[in-house]
């Protein structure tokens, strides 16, 4: 299919495979219904809800980059890698993201009995109920604790609890980037560092020198154009990509009602992002690894 390069994208969204609150097949429609022409899936740790996303944008007449966020170690802030145009079936990959799936299964029966222990009675089944039969994460359990009215927002929820300064927070175990990065690249796909600011270096002496790391393993790209990026940030982030030749990329971070000041294919009120960023992509893609073969 032809696209029109100055048509709507988001390259960074979820469903109900992790945090998102539509199913897959939902979130595509709702992708065709607010006029995007390609939205990738880049669901936390897992390629579980890709299938039925591939299947809605045949059925729904919109491209769907096949994606996954995956959470990795870093000394400081939080490092998330994502990855595109991954081969959704492959076997290995869902194999070696089952770890991370195991993690979370360990962690959240810990992070609720510390909340038992601080007086909020939630319980596993209300929190598996909330999150649509896919993967439970935090954003459920802060559901959770609001609607039994433990605190006033959904955000005071990781503010007290749930964040890493939180009474309930518990840490989970995460890849090192090498190996989100080479699990991501082992399944064709291309691999770029989602919302940098969370890495909690601000400058370019600082960000540089970890983006320059993260290439040497295999990294393609940087998130520039993301919600929470201030002017400045997002300047410094083109201008770092620019410099080093890096890819460009935004999304969103849509999950749906878990945040409903995040709207499909926005980065703010005003910007939106385009085409040119996935025909880059894919020029890339075909000159690193032959168009997705072998
Ligand atoms: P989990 O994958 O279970 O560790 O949850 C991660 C998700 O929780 C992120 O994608 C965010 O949506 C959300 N989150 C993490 N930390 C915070 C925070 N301090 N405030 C609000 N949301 C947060
Ligand atoms: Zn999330
Ligand atoms: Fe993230
Ligand atoms: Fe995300």
């Amino acid at each position: 299919m032809t696209i029109d390069s100055s048509g709507f994208i988001d390259l960074h969204t979820h469903s109900t495979a992790s945090d998102g609150s539509l199913s897959p097949r939902e979130l595509v429609r709702h992708a065709k219904e607010q006029g995007l022409v390609a939205l990738a899936l880049t669901d936390h740790d897992t390629i579980d809800g890709l299938a039925q996303a591939v299947a809605a944008g045949a059925e729904f007449d919109l491209e769907v980059i096949p994606g996954v966020e995956i959470s990795a170690r870093h000394p400081q802030g939080s490092m998330h890698i994502l990855g595109f145009f991954l081969d959704y079936q492959s076997d290995l990959l869902a194999k070696r993201l089952d770890v991370l799936k195991q993690a979370r299964k360990d962690r959240n029966p810990q992070i609720i009995a510390k909340l038992n222990k601080h007086g909020i009675p939630v319980t596993m089944e209300q929190v598996e109920g909330l999150s649509g039969g896919g993967q439970v994460g935090r954003p459920h359990i802060a559901q959770a604790i609001y609607q039994l009215g433990g605190v006033k927002t959904f955000q005071e929820a990781f503010d007290l609890y749930l964040g890493s300064n939180g009474l309930a927070y518990v840490s989970k175990f995460r890849f090192p980037p090498h190996e989100a990065i080479g699990m991501i690249r082992d399944a064709q796909g291309l691999a770029v560092l989602a919302h940098p600011f969370t890495v909690g270096l601000h400058t370019a002496e600082t960000l540089g020198p970890v983006l320059e790391d993260l290439m040497g393993l295999g990294l393609a790209g940087v998130e520039c154009y993301y919600p929470e990026h201030s002017s400045e940030q997002q300047a410094l982030y083109l201008s770092l990509a620019r410099k080093l030749g890096l890819l460009i990329t935004g999304g969103s971070d849509f999950h749906g009602d878990i945040k409903p000041d995040i709207h499909l294919g926005r980065v703010n009120c005003q910007q939106h992002l385009t085409y040119d960023l996935v025909t880059a992509m894919k020029t890339w893609r075909e000159r690193e690894v032959g168009g997705g073969g072998g």
